[in-house]
């Protein structure tokens, strides 16, 4: 689950990392009212759209203003906006920054790995895939210890090869923070971009004059398999920003993941699903989607996933794979011939239910003129057959 820049902003000040102080706005006049709040700090404000998209600042959504008249106008041409296609409904202001130079700075997941990975560059402000293409060699990473996390020597290194030296104290206290904040709230991205030298108070409290090292924008992403050991975390949900295939796979217990194949998959099981994937690759097809509908599922769980499968309009042809465990074939069956019944769309489906009550599964599919399979293989063929008569009966 992707949060937004004020909520990534009060997790890392939880762990106490440097962060300029903040208000979020719904309207121009809140905007004002933050300003005016704000502008005592450095004189002037940034007013930022709160959008769970990078590369903001270059759609002309981060802007300054130095008085609360300017924090309105440049507010109010900010909410409304769209960036990549989501519209902006909030905005943050902050006491902005006097910038000397912008670095790059996060924890991320290694999961080659199998370590939290801590990666830096004295290329800050760009997008880092960027800094990644053309000059990979100025990104510096520095694994965390799988028992020891970061340690201190490791923090010091980064700072170094970052050329943050003059602000090592600081540098350390950041790397080895963002690890903790990672850690502490399961998340699987932690990145700050920029991550500033900044002249003066920069930061709450800072004194006046010196440089400070402050993290200017922050973006964290939680584990979704976590979320159960957070309940706090829920609140961070952006119901604005969530797909509403996603909020209602999420209703539903199915776990869904769009692919860009014409192969609409339903199983159950997390390992059962990755199979069935691989075997409609085997046979020449390209899978439109995990989709796991868990264990013990009824007929309404069923025919949600269907709906689910057939709201994508690349989708050509369902293959439907499940093993009866706690799961009974009947249910499974009885949801499928519900879903088609409401179907918007007429799709080919072949469908495989072995285990529990298979039989009485098959027997009602047969009266309701399903195409069945006993195989996975053959289900997988058939499927990816009749996917591609589909689509030569619409290219015709
Ligand atoms: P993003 O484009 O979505 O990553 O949004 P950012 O928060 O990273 O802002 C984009 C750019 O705006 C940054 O790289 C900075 O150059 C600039 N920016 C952000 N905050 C401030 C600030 O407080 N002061 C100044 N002068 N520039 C800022
Ligand atoms: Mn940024």
């Amino acid at each position: 689950m992707k949060i937004q820049e004020a909520d990534a902003k009060r997790l890392l000040l939880a762990e106490g990392l440097p962060v300029p102080a903040w208000e979020v706005a719904r309207s121009p006049a809140e905007a004002r009212a933050a300003a005016s709040r704000l502008l005592h700090e450095t004189g002037q404000v940034v007013i930022k759209a709160q959008v769970l998209v990078g590369g903001r600042g270059k759609a002309g959504g981060v802007k300054l203003a130095s008085s609360d008249d300017e924090a309105e106008h440049v507010a109010d041409a900010i909410l409304g906006m769209q960036i990549k296609g989501i519209t902006v409904r909030k905005v943050l202001v902050a006491a902005a920054a006097d910038i000397v130079k912008e670095y790059y700075l996060a924890a991320v997941l290694d999961r080659g790995a199998r370590r939290i990975l801590l990666m830096g560059s004295a290329e800050g402000g760009v997008e880092i895939e960027q800094v990644a293409a053309e000059k990979p060699e100025a990104i510096v990473r520095i694994h965390a210890d799988p028992l020891l996390g970061l340690q201190d020597w490791q923090a010091r290194e980064m700072a170094f090869r970052l050329g943050l030296g003059r602000h090592l104290k600081a540098a350390v206290a950041i790397g080895k923070g963002l690890v903790r904040t990672m850690l502490v709230n399961d998340a699987d991205l932690v990145e700050i971009n920029p991550l500033a030298v900044v002249r003066g108070g920069g930061a709450p409290g800072a004194p006046g004059g010196e440089e400070q090292l402050v993290c200017l924008d922050a973006k964290i992403t939680l584990d979704d398999s976590a979320l159960f050991r957070h309940p706090t975390h829920e609140a961070m949900r952006d119901p604005d920003e969530e797909a509403p295939a996603d909020a209602e796979a999420r209703r539903h217990d199915i776990s869904f993941i769009h692919l860009d194949g014409t192969i609409g998959c339903m199983v159950n099981g997390a390992g059962l699903a990755m199979t069935t994937m691989d075997l409609v690759k085997r046979a020449g097809g390209e899978p439109a989607n995990f989709l796991d509908i868990g264990g013990g599922a009824k007929a309404d769980r069923v025919a949600a996933a269907m709906r689910l499968i057939l709201a994508e309009p690349r989708v050509e042809a369902i293959l439907v794979n499940i093993f009866g465990g706690i799961t009974r074939g009947d249910e499974v069956a009885m949801g499928l011939i519900e879903a088609r019944r409401q179907q918007s769309r007429d799709v080919p489906m072949v469908v495989r239910i072995v285990g529990t009550n298979a039989e009485e599964a098959a027997s009602l599919l047969e009266q309701a003129h399903f195409e069945t399979a006993t195989t996975l293989d053959e289900a997988a063929r058939k499927a990816v057959a009749a996917a591609a008569s589909q689509s030569a009966g619409g290219a015709a």
